[in-house]
């Protein structure tokens, strides 16, 4: 089997909230996603996404997505999609960097060997743990009261992990957090994540007084040695994300018991293939994981649903499904939420089939 075509297509995401607001006044209003095609000698096609959330969240942003496709693709032309390893052995030599960029054509390539051999991705991945995957909310960043409206309101729907967007000003943050806190029950799980957005003393004031708030702290500041400090500092449960996007910050983090859950998102990684080595040595290693992306639709959502499904469940911290928040679908068979939980497809690949009339023509094309 051969990649004989390359594509991709832009497609627009608006919230179905509006907006989504976090840390620093950083707001996004429509995402601006990137489905990319995989296409073979033998008719299949297979599907992936990558949407930063923003140019200025992580190193990445939209249009880079596309013209490092354009630049990658020629060099991946006539290679065999199945052989995961070996296809990103080529991405990494043929482009430094750049995770986001291979990540969707690696997951359009797991998506391949899926439908090539009839197997679900999640089986592919390790097989398939519980029945269902618990997922979380996150909460829009805005008033103490108006966050735990929203947490009330996303809890009737059947949610009991909620991640809260703090990261602002820290006295108002306090408020959102106890404000927050009070609507939950015992058996709920509240994350308040700052998304690099305190400064170090900042982020010791704000744990200082929710230290008697059930409450897990993620990413207080922007570097690693800024967060390790706040750590050292509390006896909160504690997530970084941020600034682990490979294996040497894995490493390094649990060396100085400077988490307790990290958060792994598969563009920040650079695809499942390489999330799946992050994702099997957290396994080893004891730490939970938040799995998940930066963001996405449903092709982003059901990739999201296979990793986290093959992942022993008591390692599963949360995921969440992004193709609730909005307002455009682009493919037929993404998961569902019910209830607060979802699964993986039991059909082979990813389980999606695009909406084609939804993508129309492709921007960018690899042949
Ligand atoms: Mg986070």
């Amino acid at each position: 089997m051969k990649i004989t075509r390359i594509f991709a297509h832009r497609v627009e995401l608006p919230l179905r909230e509006g907006n989504y607001k976090w840390s620093g006044g950083k707001s996004v209003t429509v995402f601006d996603s990137t489905i990319v095609g995989v296409e073979t000698d033998t008719g299949v096609v297979g599907y992936g996404e990558v949407c930063p959330l923003g140019p200025f969240y992580l190193p990445a942003y939209a249009e880079g997505v596309r013209a490092g496709l354009r630049e990658l693709g020629p060099h991946l032309l006539g290679f065999d999609p199945r052989e995961l390893a070996k296809l990103n052995h080529r991405m990494d030599a043929a482009l430094k960097g750049h995770p986001y960029v291979k990540s969707g054509i690696d997951i359009a390539c797991w998506d391949i060997l899926g439908q090539a051999t009839g197997l679900p991705v999640c089986v592919l991945m390790g097989g398939r743990f519980g029945e269902q995957v618990r997922l979380y909310r996150a909460i829009s960043q805005e008033s103490p009261e108006a966050m735990a409206k929203k947490v009330a309101g996303y809890r009737a729907e059947g949610y009991t992990r909620f991640q809260l967007k703090v990261g602002g000003d820290p006295d108002t943050d306090i408020e959102r957090i106890h404000a927050v806190r009070a609507m939950l029950l015992p058996g709920d799980r509240l994350v308040a994540d700052a998304n690099t957005g305190w400064t170090q003393h900042e982020a010791m004031r704000v744990v200082r007084a929710v230290r008697n708030v059930d409450v897990y702290i993620e990413q207080p500041c922007l570097t690693y040695e800024e967060c390790l400090a706040v750590r050292r500092h509390t006896d909160h449960p504690f997530v970084l994300d941020e600034n682990v996007d490979g294996l040497d910050m894995l490493l390094r983090a649990k060396a100085d018991l400077a988490m307790d859950v990290v958060n792994l998102k598969i563009s920040k990684l650079g695809g499942l293939t390489k999330i799946k080595q992050a994702r099997d040595l957290c396994v080893s290693m004891g730490i939970a994981m938040t799995l998940e992306d930066s963001w996405g639709g449903d092709i982003t959502t059901a990739a999201i649903a296979h990793l986290a499904h093959s992942t022993p469940e008591e390692f599963r911290f949360t995921s969440t499904d992004f193709n609730s928040y909005v307002t455009v679908s682009t493919a037929e068979g993404a998961p569902q939420r019910h209830n607060g939980f979802m699964r993986a497809s039991d059909s082979s690949g990813l389980g999606i089939k695009p909406k084609m009339d939804v993508l129309g023509k492709p921007v960018v094309v690899v042949a």
